[in-house]
């Protein structure tokens, strides 16, 4: 989310009239955008924005700029911190660079990559209890559909090939909206769209996916076989006191609902180490379920407590430390056991790859399950959709020869 907030503000500040300048050392204008979503990305913030106070110092005509999470509703007590920044931006709300009628940020593409980003909704409704976002983010908000349709037609007339929509809860697309259109409807309205390859989404959350949608996944050509579906913990515990809404049964039916609606689906997952409550028997379950349901990935990141949560809160933080990176190293030496395995199933089969650059002489790009496919070829593959056999794989990567091309 952040990275495509980004890439629009740059957008729009280039529209304005500013280029970048490389190095905050030698900007005029700095615009931070923050994310508060772990305790290390705020520390991060906070050093970041010490550094520029020291910056200006020396520089006082330098004007900076704060938006993303990290600035709230209540920005006096954030004016009275860091009294040195000119300008606090909440997340989403369009900041005026100068004088000009400066577009919406809804309006705005941004620069299209070939892969490119477009948020649909901001903000979460659903107060998972280790959450920092819908108290930062604010309740869901929708873009309207038309305006998204816009935005993805122009992306693909500067050359996107692929949209990835985004939001914190792409199920919950639409509800707010006359109508009531939901992420099918978008789906269906974007797979029209003449030159554009690839739609993907991201992320769901088990509480809130349709049938329509995996039915959607199933029908709808340009919408790829992937997705990530957050569970976040193996027990109906640890889910129960993390207030996510489902519990593993309820989950299994939906991985078991896509598999077989959608076949050769990739799901990867997030999973959460050390949440307070969880002991050796309940990591253990986790494993397991991991083990037994088998992921395409799993992102995984150890329980730290974000002040104004729930959990912060109520509950103690009583995993230790080294407990908790312990069992993050389990979680990963796992996966890429299971990611190995899966991968080398894939050697001798055609991919295809929607091909996004080069590196070290190699071009890359990405199957339509997401994984990352390099191969040789002398040709410029740059946006096209290369069907590539693969020769090697490793648990992250697959490495093949062109062998036909479209
Ligand atoms: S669904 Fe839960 S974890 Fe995800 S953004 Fe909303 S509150 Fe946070």
């Amino acid at each position: 989310m952040n990275r495509a907030e980004s890439e629009r503000l740059s957008a729009m500040m280039e529209k304005c009239g500013f280029s970048p300048a490389g190095t905050p050392e030698k900007a005029d204008f700095v615009l931070l955008n923050s994310c508060v979503v772990r305790a290390s990305a705020e520390n991060r913030v906070v050093n970041k924005l010490a550094y520029l106070g020291h910056l200006k110092k020396s520089d006082p005509e330098k004007v900076i700029a704060l938006t993303g999470c990290f600035v709230s509703d209540d920005t006096a007590s954030l004016k009275k911190r860091f009294p040195f920044v000119n300008y606090f931006f909440p997340a989403g709300h369009a900041p005026r660079f100068d004088e000009a009628p400066a577009p919406e940020t809804g309006c705005l593409p941004a620069r299209a990559g070939i892969s490119s980003f477009i948020p649909i909704i901001q903000g979460c409704n659903n107060f998972c209890s280790y959450c920092i976002v819908p108290y930062r983010r604010g309740r869901e908000v929708s873009r309207p559909l038309a305006e998204i349709v816009t935005e993805a037609k122009t992306l693909v007339e500067r050359g996107a090939r692929e949209i990835i929509l985004l939001g914190q809860n792409v199920d919950s697309y639409g509800h707010d909206l006359d109508g009531i259109p939901d992420l099918s409807r978008l789906l269906e309205e974007l797979n029209r769209l003449d030159g554009l390859e690839r739609i993907r989404f991201l992320t769901n959350h088990p509480k809130d996916m349709s049938s329509r949608l995996i039915r959607s996944m199933a029908s709808l050509e340009k919408v790829c076989e992937q997705l990530n579906l957050p569970v976040q913990a193996g027990s109906d515990k640890i889910l129960a006191a993390m207030g996510r809404g489902y519990n593993l049964a309820r989950f299994m039916e939906l991985v078991s609902e896509l598999r077989t609606t959608v076949p050769g689906v990739a799901i990867t997952t997030d999973i959460i180490v050390g949440f307070p409550g969880e002991d050796e028997a309940l990591f253990e379950k986790t494993l397991k379920f991991l083990e037994n349901t088998r992921f395409d990935a799993v992102h995984v990141a150890m329980y730290s407590p974000r002040p104004g949560t729930r959990a912060a809160r109520e509950l103690a933080d009583d995993v230790p430390a080294a407990e908790k990176s312990g069992r993050l190293k389990m979680v990963e030496a796992l996966q890429a056991r299971i990611a190995m395995e899966a991968s080398q199933n894939l050697v001798g089969s055609r991919v295809e790859v929607l091909v996004e650059g080069r590196k070290k002489g190699k071009w890359y790009g990405r199957s339509r399950s997401d994984k990352p496919v390099f191969f040789e070829h002398n040709e410029n593959w740059l946006g096209k959709l290369a069907s590539v056999k693969i020769e090697h794989a490793s648990s992250w990567s697959l490495v093949g020869s062109i062998d036909n091309e479209y």
